[in-house]
């Protein structure tokens, strides 16, 4: 017997660490909606990023091409979207889906730069609001009363309500919560009021270990969270670890807070695909554009490539082939996603994407020759929290990566043994013992970016 083609519901969040999530081990908070596809469905526990931050993630996701590729075009916050390009939306229009997207956006708007591929659409423009949020359509723009990450759900669920039901859909359902600045709905504003969390394992990670990057980076708990983000002046008196720890619990409360009403929104979305019978023909991914520092390293914000901030949640339920309850240490990149929504489809693979589908790897099936390292690269250089361009290769165990801009310098490179130093407090790159993992991760680093035509850059050394 033969199935319909599935429906593809695609649910992201901006800076949901998978650190955040209960179902990934969170020491900080429970997810019982988002664990709930977890339990039904699959977890990857590989799956990165090949640019830690958030237009340029999306960016990746919508055409399943690297940031540098010519059909893309996003390296940075500052590059617009060109919706003349291909994109994944419209190759599922075209081959018979409805498409819609309902949320954050953050590639540009106007002219070219507005959602294409997509029957429907309404989005924040930028940023957005979390409240009372105003709404881009394509009939202008719209202002609505409420909390974002409920109205969102809302536009979602009246999409699926009014849809034709002969044909599948894709719905790319982005949460602009939780980012920066945090600011939590009144159902969740008392949440972790009475209580301490507990302070990640590398919140006092002094980078004595790390490249110079690591140090000048003005990502801190202590210096760099100011009064907006906090919503209040520290208490008088306070400083050095007593203030980095104040800080730590206002801001990862606020966090945590806003990822609450994600958990019951998905929880909603959820619900509803149970009543409406769809359960069964409906593959859901939930993920975020990148992960986030939750006090890792003494910092917030992503960008750099360790793993706090490299690594994405995902989890992904579809019933008529991927076990329940089940995990994946493949690793997988934001790069597969397109390719992993048109095998799903049953639409051709164009032939010139980056990526791969993960449709074997999320039924379990991965294939004995499937990918064994990944390409990272960051480009903003010096931007907004003065993080050091980067390029790097990670493999299952070992992570290399390169500062490789010459002001203000040095370059460096880390190299991080993922098993002995899972925090990734001291790197190894000068260590002996490691010379020939060094060469070997070095070579690899080559070769992947020869293989992705990303040379363009000095030499490795
Ligand atoms: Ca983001």
């Amino acid at each position: 017997m033969t199935h319909r083609r599935p429906n593809i519901i695609f649910v992201m969040s901006d800076d949901h660490a998978a650190h955040a999530m209960s179902c990934y081990g969170s020491r900080v908070n429970q997810t019982p909606n988002l664990d709930r596809l977890a339990n039904e469905g699959v977890r990857l526990d590989n799956c990165h990023c090949t640019n830690s931050i958030c237009a340029p993630s999306r960016a990746v996701i919508l055409t399943g091409l690297y940031s540098h590729r010519p059909g893309n075009g996003v390296l940075t916050l500052d590059d617009k979207f060109d919706g003349r390009q291909r994109n994944v939306a419209k190759l599922l229009q075209a081959g018979g889906y409805q498409t819609a997207l309902f949320g954050k956006w953050h590639l540009g708007h106007g002219g070219h730069h507005d959602p294409t591929g997509f029957d429907d659409w309404a989005v924040l423009p930028g940023q957005g609001d979390y409240h009372d949020p105003t709404f881009l359509t394509p009939l202008g723009k719209v202002q609505r009363h409420g909390y974002v990450t409920d109205l969102i759900t809302d536009d979602c669920l009246g999409w699926l309500e009014q849809r034709d039901p002969s044909r599948p859909f894709f719905l790319m359902y982005h949460h602009k919560a939780p980012h920066r600045p945090w600011l939590p709905d009144a159902k969740h504003a008392s949440l972790y009021e009475e209580i301490d969390l507990p302070l990640p394992p590398s919140f006092d990670d002094d980078h004595s270990g790390q490249a110079t990057a690591a140090k000048v980076a003005r990502m801190t708990i202590e210096h760099d969270l100011n009064a907006t983000d906090l919503k209040q002046e520290p208490p008088a008196g306070l400083s050095g670890r007593e203030l980095a720890i104040w800080k730590y619990q206002r801001y990862l409360k606020d966090y945590l807070r806003c990822v609450a009403s994600i958990d019951d929104n998905v929880g909603r979305l959820l619900d509803y695909l149970d009543a409406a019978g769809l359960r069964e023909d409906t593959l859901v991914i939930y993920t975020s554009d990148q992960g986030f520092f939750l006090g890792d390293h003494g910092w917030y914000d992503k960008r750099f490539m360790y793993e706090e901030s490299l690594r994405m949640p995902f989890v992904a339920r579809y019933p008529r082939e991927i076990p329940a309850g089940s995990s994946a240490a493949a690793i997988c990149l934001n790069v597969d996603f397109a390719q992993t929504f048109l095998d799903y489809a049953g639409l051709p693979d164009p032939g010139d994407l980056d990526g791969c589908s993960l449709r074997a790897v999320l039924a379990g099936t991965a294939p004995d020759d499937w990918r064994s390292s990944l390409y990272y690269r960051y480009y903003m250089h010096l931007a907004h929290h003065y993080v050091y361009s980067h390029y790097g290769v990670r493999t299952a165990r070992h992570k290399l990566s390169h500062y490789y801009e010459p002001e203000p310098g040095p370059r460096e490179w880390e190299l991080f043994d993922l098993h002995e130093d899972p925090l990734e407090l001291r790197s190894v790159y000068d260590d002996p013992a490691y010379a020939a993992v060094r060469a070997a991760l070095k070579a690899e680093l080559q070769r992947l970016r020869a293989s992705l035509d990303d040379q363009q850059n000095p030499p490795l050394d």
